[in-house]
């Protein structure tokens, strides 16, 4: 059993797929080729913004917001202790601080709570300066924008919504990739929408952030390519990366994100009260990056992984370290965070397989396994 099986998401698209990419072999414009405009305007159309560009991949978009925003040494910015490193490596990258928040047990997203009692608490500090807020849709769910943008409003901070995991998902029809005042994707091979390779995306309504970061992502262009006016990067998706997500959007768009949801619901039902199942909110729509349970205690979770593993079946602990306990922020103001709730999800989360390609005789085989341990 695959933990996510892109071998038969290739079998189900392989003659379109075969094509999309030979055209581009043929046509030999490897680089900015037409695919990449026309995804760029089906992606942006989608998320329903103004604006979508492409770049080499999700650490990168983050990379080029912050870029925009001109957030350097002695700026400080929010982003939840439960989540992926490049979620905060990108903010230490720039120079400044990343400050850690605790998340909601039942959502795993930031706690708007703890993000108040974080911004107020560097506030006190006096030593560096609220600048943004990095929502994290986890696992495909957005986070609380309700709350975080009159938090964000009432501090005058820039919400920067990480959607590496979100795209697909919803809050009341509005689609993830439009939260933040510039958010982002990643099409790592494994996300919910995945390339071939390495890709990402940035999506806004700010005609001048858009402007600004097309020019960072190719070496700060101006009027033409051999026209520097600022440091950039070399940040594109290239031609084959694009032809290859046009296909996969469209197969996302007709039945991969239902898919995905039938499998998430079908699981739930299968569970009943036997474990503790993912929440998705009322009006709320996730797009399932992960399906994660939460366990009694880590013994059990380790327990339940080895089970699963003596069975064939694979699972992943997303995350088994808070943010601020990594290695890299040791020493520094990050590594400084009162989170509990991150704390324990990383001792008891076990995410299962699942992908829009699952069968329900896979699943049945996944939930008699978990449930044989918990039972035991
Ligand atoms: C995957 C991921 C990223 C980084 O994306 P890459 O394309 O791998 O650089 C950033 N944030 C989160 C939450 C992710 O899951």
């Amino acid at each position: 059993m695959q933990f996510r099986d892109l071998k038969a998401q290739y079998r189900a698209l392989q003659s379109d797929m075969d094509a999309a990419i030979l055209r581009i072999c043929e046509n030999a414009d490897f680089i900015s080729g037409e695919q990449v405009r026309q995804l760029e305007e089906d992606l942006a159309s989608y998320v329903g913004v103004q604006h979508c560009i492409t770049c080499a991949n999700g650490t990168d978009a983050l990379t080029l917001a912050l870029m925009a925003w001109d957030i350097k040494e002695g700026d400080a910015v929010f982003v939840p202790d439960f989540t992926f490193f490049a979620s905060g490596e990108t903010v230490a990258y720039e120079g400044a601080t990343p400050v850690f928040c605790d998340v909601c047990p039942d959502t795993f997203n930031m706690d708007p709570q703890s993000l108040r009692k974080t911004i107020e608490a560097v506030l006190d500090e006096g030593k560096i300066r609220p600048r943004a807020i990095i929502t994290v849709d986890l696992f495909g769910l957005p986070a609380d924008y309700r709350e975080i943008q009159k938090i964000a409003d009432e501090y005058g901070l820039k919400v920067l919504e990480d959607g590496a995991q979100g795209f697909g998902g919803n809050i009341n029809g509005r689609k993830a990739c439009s939260f933040g005042d510039i958010s982002t994707t990643s099409f790592f091979p494994a996300k919910p929408v995945g390339c071939y390779g390495d890709g990402g995306a940035i999506f806004t309504n700010d005609d001048d952030a858009a402007a600004l970061i097309r020019s960072l992502a190719v070496h700060g262009k101006g009027s033409f390519k051999y026209d520097n006016i600022r440091i950039g990067l070399n940040s594109r998706l290239d031609t084959i990366q694009a032809a290859v997500l046009l296909v996969k959007l469209r197969a996302f768009k007709n039945y991969e994100l239902t898919s995905i949801n039938d499998a998430a619901m079908r699981y739930t039902d299968m569970f009943g009260d036997s474990v503790t199942t993912p929440v998705v909110p009322e009006g709320y729509g996730s797009s399932w990056a992960q399906y994660t349970l939460r366990l009694k205690n880590q013994s059990q979770r380790d327990g339940l992984q080895a089970h699963l593993k003596e069975r064939g079946i694979p699972s992943m602990i997303y995350y088994p370290k808070p943010m601020h306990a990594q290695g890299a922020f040791s020493g520094t103001r990050s590594a400084q965070a009162e989170t509990p709730v991150t704390e324990k999800l990383c001792s008891t989360v076990l995410s299962l397989p699942l992908h829009p390609y699952i069968t329900p005789e896979e699943q049945q085989q996944v939930v008699f396994a978990v449930t044989e341990y918990i039972n035991k």
